[in-house]
C-alpha cells in the first residue's frame, strides 16, 4: 500500500508548535513586492529567536529550551547571505539538542553544490523560494538545479512560496522535489501600498490574509506533494501551540495559562515601596520584580482593599513575551 505523505517533517513539527523560529538576518538581495518583513526587521542585520532579539548564540539555546523545541526553522531576510552564521547556529543546535533536532532552512537563492555540501548534516530540509517571475520556466533555472542537487545529497527538498498569480507554472518542478508549500498571501504594513496597486485587499479587519489568494493555488492543491498553509492556521494553531509549549516550561505557579498559551497575572506597584509589603511576599506565592510585586490575579482582586498602590492585571506571551492587555483594577 502506498501511504500518502501530506507534510514534510518540518511542517509536522511546525503543526505542534515545536519549532524555534530563528531569524538570522533581515538583509536580503531581493526586492519582492509582497515581502512580509516588518520595518523593525527589514534590511537590518539582526537576529531573533522567536520574538526575542539574540545578542549571543547562547540566547538561541535559552529560547529553544524555554519552548522545549524539537526543531528549528531558519529564516530571514536571506539566511544564505550569512552562511557562516547559519553554519555556526546549526552546529550549536545540533551539538546541544542532538542530530534529531530537525532544522529546515528557507532560502530565496539557488545555492551551488559547494554551499550545499557545507550544510549537509546540519540542515535536514531546504525550502527554496524562487522569484515569481521565474515560476513559468522554473525547470530551466538554477532553482531546479539546486533542488536536484540538494535532493541527491539527501536533504528533504521543497519549494515554499506565497499564493500569487502564476503558481501553476510550478507544476513542472513537482517531480523533482519532495513537497511544495503554498502560503496564503498575507497583508503586511511594509507592502500594503504594493498590494493596493495590484488591487488586493485584506480579507477582513481581523486576519492577515489577502482576499482571494487561494484561487491562485486551486489548480495545484489537489496534487499530493502540494500543501496549502492558511494564514488562520499560522495564527491560530502554530502560534498558539508554540506559546503553550513555552508556557509549560516557563509559567510560574501563580501565572494562569490561558487556552491560547498566554499567561495572566496581577501586578501591585505598592505605595511606600516594597518593604512595607513583605508580608504579602511571605504569605503568598508571588514574585518581586523590578520594583513591583507580581502575584495571582485573583489574590490581587480578593485582597485589593489591603493593598494600597497601583494594581493591574497583565496578559502576555509567556516568558516575558509581548504584552497583549493591561487591565487596571
Ligand atoms: S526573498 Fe524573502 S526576505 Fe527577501 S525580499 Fe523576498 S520575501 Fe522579502
Amino acid at each position: 500500500m502506498v501511504t500518502r505523505r501530506l507534510h514534510s517533517r518540518g511542517c509536522i513539527l511546525c503543526h505542534q508548535g515545536a519549532k524555534l523560529v530563528l531569524f538570522v538576518t533581515g538583509r536580503c538581495s531581493r526586492t519582492c513586492w509582497y515581502c512580509p518583513l516588518s520595518r523593525e526587521r527589514k534590511g537590518l542585520d539582526i537576529v531573533y529567536a522567536n520574538d526575542r532579539q539574540v545578542h549571543a548564540p547562547e540566547d538561541i539555546i535559552e529560547e529553544a529550551k524555554a519552548m522545549d523545541a524539537l526543531g528549528t526553522g531558519i529564516t530571514g531576510g536571506e539566511p544564505l547571505l550569512m552562511p557562516e552564521r547559519v553554519i555556526e547556529y546549526c552546529t550549536l543546535l545540533k551539538e546541544r539538542f542532538g542530530k534529531e533536532h530537525h532544522i529546515h532552512l528557507y532560502t530565496g537563492l539557488a545555492p551551488d553544490e559547494a554551499t550545499l555540501m557545507r550544510l549537509r548534516g546540519l540542515v535536514d530540509e531546504i525550502r527554496f523560494h524562487p522569484p515569481q517571475e521565474l515560476w513559468h520556466r522554473i525547470c530551466e533555472t538554477g532553482y531546479a538545479r539546486a533542488a536536484t542537487a540538494a535532493r541527491e545529497m539527501g536533504f528533504e527538498t521543497g519549494i515554499e512560496v506565497p499564493a500569487l498569480p502564476g503558481l501553476e507554472g510550478l507544476a513542472s518542478i513537482l517531480p523533482l522535489i519532495d513537497f511544495l508549500n503554498i502560503n496564503e498571501l498575507e497583508w503586511g504594513e511594509h507592502c500594503a501600498a504594493a498590494m493596493r496597486e495590484r488591487g488586493l485587499e485584506p480579507e477582513d479587519g481581523v486576519h492577515n490574509a489577502v482576499r482571494g489568494s487561494r484561487q491562485w493555488a486551486e489548480g495545484l492543491c489537489s496534487h499530493d506533494r502540494v500543501h496549502w498553509c492558511s494564514s488562520v492556521f499560522k495564527d491560530s494553531v502554530q502560534l498558539r501551540e508554540r506559546l503553550k509549549r513555552i508556557a509549560r516550561t516557563t509559567a510560574r505557579p501563580f501565572d494562569e495559562v490561558t487556552d491560547d498559551g498566554t499567561v495572566v497575572y496581577g501586578v501591585l506597584e505598592p505605595e511606600g515601596g516594597i518593604d512595607s509589603f513583605m508580608h504579602i511576599l511571605e504569605e503568598h506565592i508571588c514574585q518581586e520584580y523590578d520594583g513591583h510585586i507580581e502575584m495571582a490575579w485573583w489574590i490581587l482582586i480578593d485582597r485589593s482593599d489591603e493593598l494600597p498602590g497601583k494594581k493591574y492585571i497583565v496578559e502576555r506571551y509567556p516568558n516575558r513575551g509581548m504584552i497583549m492587555e493591561v487591565t487596571p483594577l
